[in-house]
């Protein structure tokens, strides 16, 4: 066995296809989706209730998520599902969205340019 060590590399930033869309008033809080995310992407905003008086669904780690779909697969309300991100880009950009979608990785990015 070699004494060097060998060095470490980072990996390069996984480039996801889709991104996470989040149709907050459609979430009514079951916690399915939180429970069955395998990266432990999900939690919910506790500052913030939807009209139904909930607490919607968001995304505390979206660097994390790596588009298994699970998540979509098991919301019995199809309040979270991915979309390919160019076309959610250009519907983001255009505003053409419903009210109260959150697309995590796109709201990140505009904090971060303001
Ligand atoms: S796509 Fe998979 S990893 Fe990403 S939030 Fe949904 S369940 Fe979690
Ligand atoms: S997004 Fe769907 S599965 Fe997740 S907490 Fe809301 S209603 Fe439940």
């Amino acid at each position: 066995m070699s004494a060097v060590r060998k060095p470490i590399t980072p990996k390069p930033a996984r480039e996801r296809e889709k991104v996470l869309v989040i149709l907050e008033e459609q979430c009514k809080e079951c916690g399915l989706c939180v429970e069955f995310c395998p990266k432990n992407v999900l939690c919910f905003d506790m500052s913030k209730y939807n009209r139904k008086g909930y607490h919607p669904v968001t995304a505390c780690d979206i660097d994390a998520c790596v588009n298994c779909e699970f998540c979509e697969r098991i919301c019995p309300d199809m309040a979270i599902f991915l979309a390919k991100k160019e076309d959610a880009r250009k519907a983001y950009g255009a505003g053409a969205m419903e009210e109260n979608t959150a697309i995590p990785e796109f709201d990140r990015e505009s904090k971060e340019e303001n």
